[in-house]
């Protein structure tokens, strides 16, 4: 009705007034039905986040719905007492104990060339670092623990790959968890990561040399031949459409091997996952 409106239109605007005067937390924005509302908050290393908040028609009676963009998920105490106040705090000190984890991958992020995701969220902890033409490695960070040894996976032509899982393993004893990811991952693997200061990006991005597209939908090429001399890379989807038309391929369990389009050797396999088993 338009008392509640004008009510919450009020409580809204008396928490604001309060709130900027502390200078605590600012409203972005609130929808024309005061229903929503998009509270901006800065951490400790200075990144904005944004909670945005949805006030259900028994506000404060019932909880708010409360959406961010974090790794984890967003636990907000409510109580019909709460303000939007404590509800920011709530929000703050989630963001406290993030704050490693989003070290750890700015880090990453601004030194090294990242193929997936295109556009990385503050939500996601999956980073595909590259290493060298057609090698790269995807790390898995985990937002609780951020500087343990995160989940690995080398991705490439095999004999670039071996190699470097050689010394993952050999390694693996020496990751030192007081120093950052990126560090540790240079340690263990023995290399320097192409960075945006020593590389072009291009140089990382090949076509698939089947459609001569990178990106096919989300998907980047992540199938190399694993000839030496070719290394050609092609989209897990486009190599299957093509290996399944070549009567001298066949499949293992979940491994097709075949051609490749490009040198002709059997140098090919392809590692289905899920969605195409
Ligand atoms: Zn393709
Ligand atoms: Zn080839």
């Amino acid at each position: 009705s338009q008392l509640c409106v004008t009510l919450l239109c009020e409580w809204v605007l008396i928490d604001c007034v309060c709130i900027v005067c502390a200078s605590i937390f600012r409203l972005l924005s609130i929808d024309t039905e005061f229903q929503t509302l998009r509270l901006k908050a800065e951490d400790s290393s200075g990144r904005q986040h944004v909670l945005t908040v949805k006030l259900k028609s028994k506000h404060p009676a019932e909880a708010p719905e409360c959406s961010a963009d974090l790794p984890i998920p967003l636990v907000i105490t409510w109580t019909p007492q709460s303000t939007l106040d404590q509800l920011h705090s709530q929000f703050l000190l989630l963001l406290e104990s993030l704050t490693e984890f989003w070290d750890v991958l700015d880090e990453i992020d601004s030194k090294t060339w990242i193929l997936e995701p295109e556009k990385p969220s503050r939500s996601d902890t999956t980073r595909r670092i590259a290493i060298g033409n057609n090698v790269s490695i995807k790390v898995q960070v985990d937002p609780r623990h951020p500087k343990m040894l995160p989940e690995c996976c080398l991705l490439g032509a095999e004999h670039v790959v071996t190699p470097l899982r050689n010394k993952l393993n050999a390694n693996m004893q020496l990751w030192n968890p007081d120093s950052s990811v990126l560090h540790n991952l240079r340690d263990v693997l023995e290399i320097e990561f192409p960075s945006p200061a020593t590389h072009e990006k291009s140089s990382f991005s090949v076509e698939c040399g089947i459609c001569y597209s990178y990106r096919l939908e989300a998907a980047i090429p992540d199938q190399v031949c694993n000839d030496p001399r070719c290394g050609q890379p092609f989209h897990q989807a486009c190599l299957y459409e093509w290996l399944r038309a070549l009567p001298s391929s066949r499949q293992s369990f979940s491994i097709v091997f075949g051609e490749c389009p490009y040198c002709s050797k059997v140098r090919v396999h392809l590692a289905l996952t899920d969605r195409r088993q």
